[in-house]
């Protein structure tokens, strides 16, 4: 056959796609054989089969695309103000009862929290679980003396037995500070940081609920605000803990820090930041050197998510797209998802393009016609509520996905230049899909279906590209892809 891979691979390089130049020509020439686990190999040497998509092509189910936009930014605005009306939400602030009743302190935005869950939960028939998880925090360099921590969460259990273990999950903090990580009773408003991911997760959970009549989700959702980020990722940390002991099957987390698209100049209210790990913190020696062979350092499970929101973001209007920044986080800062990192999970983090650093972690005044402080004035609520959409798309995407395959290989026992990957069939799944990349391409290129059996043989070869294999179930809904391990 008239097979021209190298021309292909160079064709797309340097660039996460190929250009429309160069997009026949690669059409053309990377014609594929694929093939049932039963069929005969003549069969396979002839059939040069369909050729393969683009994987930015967009596919969207038009019952996400309604649900997301029932996503209110004027709902954003009251939740991020009557998150800064609690004054102070420093973990170490008053949560005792008469600060409560008094609407101060962390104590009172918790129970705020709790009972908007628990409302939403009403108006969708009690489809929300509303839980807490909570726990005292010894004393240490930010905590003064233990400290109750309480992070607040909603559960919309999956509506199919054999998926309902499959958990999707964002998350915001709900904590704040001010100047001074100690001071638990000065002005703290923390609107941007971090009441715009809190009202991200409280959307998500009105939207999704109310849409999940319709929708049927067949895996489980989970809304979660968390507290003591700002001393030190301690509601995090242990939520985290708790979903790794209780074999939690969390295939991804969406944690949004400071998302409120501050209000100045450099703002750039077309992207959203997405921040993802390479090396996982979760690494062990073994893992390193199987990265190290098989050139695996850009496809940590939390960066195929997000290359996964990234499809998202190609494919619903949400009207923000993410920019994959491929690295856990900014310099000298760090955030929830470090948490999940840290216990195994994909997790990645969202975050406004470009922070400014006179409105976050600083009591509010004004200094030399400057004014200083995280307050709702420098949010922009449409932004936030297009971050919103984007996560709510995604977590209706996975959601409404199967699962990914388990136990997917890549053949390698011979020296060849084509490739065939074997996996385990997934539930619920209708077909199969192998995408592929360029090594040095930041994200999947090519895209062609299985439509029957656990096995693709593909005439490309592994040695020049980075393969995965997802799940697609009969309405196209995509699961995450699954990177093959080689066997021989
Ligand atoms: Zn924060």
């Amino acid at each position: 056959m008239a097979y021209q891979e190298n021309s292909a691979i160079t064709g797309s390089a340097g660039s996460g796609y190929p250009s429309a130049r160069f997009a026949a020509p690669v059409l053309v020439a990377l014609a594929l054989a694929l093939c049932a686990p039963l069929c005969p190999a003549q069969e396979m040497a002839q059939d040069q089969g369909p050729a393969p998509r683009l994987a930015s092509d967009p596919h969207a189910d038009s019952h996400i695309a309604e649900a997301i936009r029932q996503v209110s930014a004027e709902r954003i605005r009251q939740t991020i103000e009557k998150l800064v009306s609690f004054q102070n939400r420093s973990t170490i602030s008053a949560q005792d009862d008469a600060s409560i009743k008094a609407g101060k302190g962390i104590g009172a935005a918790r129970e705020w929290i709790k009972a908007e869950f628990e409302r939403y939960s009403k108006e969708c028939g009690g489809c929300l679980e509303v839980k807490t998880d909570t726990f005292t925090e010894p004393s240490g360099e930010r905590i003064p003396k233990p400290t109750v921590i309480t992070n607040v969460y909603a559960v919309l259990r999956g509506t199919d037995p054999k998926q309902a273990d499959r958990i999707a999950l964002v998350t915001g903090h709900y904590d704040s500070r001010n100047s001074d990580t100690l001071n638990g009773t000065d002005s703290a408003p923390g609107a941007n940081d971090d009441g715009s991911g809190t009202a991200v997760s409280l959307e998500c959970a009105r939207v999704l609920s109310k849409a999940a009549g319709q929708l049927k989700f067949p895996a489980t959702i989970i809304f979660l605000t968390v507290a003591g980020e700002e001393q030190g990722l301690n509601g995090s940390k242990h939520f985290a803990q708790m979903a790794k002991q209780q074999g939690w099957k969390l295939e991804a987390v969406l944690n949004n820090d400071i998302v409120g698209g501050n209000v100045g100049p450099g703002q750039d209210t077309n992207v959203v930041r997405l921040f993802s790990e390479g090396l996982p913190a979760a690494t062990i020696e073994a893992d390193i050197k199987r990265i190290r062979a098989l050139g695996g350092e850009s496809d940590s499970i939390s960066r195929e998510l997000s290359r996964y929101i990234a499809d998202v973001g190609r494919s619903y209007d949400a009207g923000v797209k993410p920019l994959l920044i491929f690295r856990l986080d900014r310099f000298l800062r760090g955030g929830d998802h470090y948490s999940f990192n840290q216990q195994g999970f994909a997790a990645v983090r969202f975050t406004e393009f470009r922070e400014d650093f006179n409105h976050q972690h600083q009591n509010v005044r004004s200094e030399s016609g400057i004014e200083y402080g995280d307050l709702p004035k420098f949010v922009d609520f449409d932004y936030v509520a297009h971050v919103a959409r984007l996560n709510a798309a995604t977590l209706a995407a996975l959601a409404s996905a199967p699962a990914p395959p388990a136990n997917v290989k890549m053949v390698t026992k011979d020296l060849e230049n084509d490739t065939t990957l074997t996996w385990e069939p997934s539930a619920d799944a209708a077909a199969y899909e192998v995408v592929w990349r360029s090594t040095n391409a930041a994200d999947w290129e090519y895209v062609q279906t299985v439509s029957s059996g656990t096995r693709a043989s593909l005439k490309v070869s592994k040695d020049n590209v980075i393969f995965g294999v997802r799940a697609v179930d009969a309405a196209g809904h995509r699961s995450l892809p699954v990177v093959p391990e080689p066997e021989r």
